[in-house]
């Protein structure tokens, strides 16, 4: 796509690794100013963020006010603040049964809680610079629930109505709110950690393929860099009379049963 985001100010949570990484590098390579909020240290392939003059800072996305603080470094140094992506999510794999209450925090405050109050902050710089496009990172769980992950799938479908409630409010402001709903997406930290959990590597990974059926098609997970080009549209001014809306770039896994797999 070809997108010219010259001049403006986008910030970036869990943008570390994964999902949020691709859309920092592509909103960059776009001509956005990049701001990287993330609570790891440990940052893949930090000369390319680098050359690409992206700023990293740390910030832990469960803290509202390090979500503020990570905004308002990003307004001082530019001025203004254009794009939000809040990005920064964990899973957890648990049965009711195994739940503790600082398991259900934990999720709740980092995939949803975040991006409350990182719209709550952003939402005062947009509306005086007359607009500004929100980004929340949702997933497959956010539009068809899990058997096998329920809070997860809970923080996710409550994301997706956080996104309605807000692209709601902020119409009036030119303020455009949408999420993104991946899944299954290779080479991320959250998928690896999920096969590398299970007992049969290979088998999970055929496992999660099999259940999108484009994913099955293609014989491979998605790429985080097909779901930044969705982020990239959302906040590009193509998209500029779309808000509230939900993007599958799930392979089509939230669209039902997929098909018998063939075994021979
Ligand atoms: P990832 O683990 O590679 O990246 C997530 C990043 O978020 C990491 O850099 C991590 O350090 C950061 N992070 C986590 N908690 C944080 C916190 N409290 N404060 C600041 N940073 C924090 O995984 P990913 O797949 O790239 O995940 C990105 C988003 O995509 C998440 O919201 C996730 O739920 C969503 N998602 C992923 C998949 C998938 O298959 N990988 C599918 C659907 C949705």
């Amino acid at each position: 796509m070809d997108v010219d985001l010259t001049g403006r100010t986008a910030v970036v949570t869990g943008g570390a690794a994964g999902i949020g990484r691709a859309s920092a590098v592509l909103l960059a390579r776009c001509g956005a100013r990049v701001f990287v909020g993330d609570f790891s240290e440990s940052i893949e392939d930090p000369d390319e963020l680098e050359n690409l003059e992206i700023t990293v800072s740390r910030c832990d996305v469960r803290r509202e006010s390090e979500i503020q603080a990570l905004i308002e470094g990003a307004v001082e140094a530019t001025g203004r603040l254009d794009i939000l992506v809040n990005n920064a999510g964990i899973g957890m794999v648990k049965p009711i049964d195994d739940v503790s209450e600082e398991d259900w925090l934990n999720c709740i405050d980092t995939n949803l809680k975040s991006a409350f109050f990182g719209a709550k902050h952003a939402v005062r710089h947009m509306r005086p610079l007359g607009g500004g496009a929100i980004v929340n990172m949702a997933s497959n769980a956010g539009l068809l629930p899990r058997a096998h992950d329920p809070v997860y799938s809970i923080s996710k479908m409550a994301l997706v109505g956080l996104t309605k409630s807000l692209g709601l409010c902020h119409a009036k402001d030119r303020i455009r709110v949408n999420c993104v709903c991946p899944g299954p997406v290779g080479g991320t930290r959250m998928m690896n950690a999920d096969l590398d959990a299970a007992d049969d590597r290979g088998a999970a990974e055929r496992a999660v393929i099999s259940a999108s059926p484009l994913a099955l098609a293609y014989n491979r997970m998605i790429d985080p860099h097909e779901v930044a080009q969705a982020v990239l549209y959302l906040v590009s001014d193509a998209a500029m009379m779309v808000s509230g809306t939900a993007i599958a770039i799930d392979g089509g896994k939230s669209l039902g049963v997929p098909p018998a797999v063939q075994t021979h």
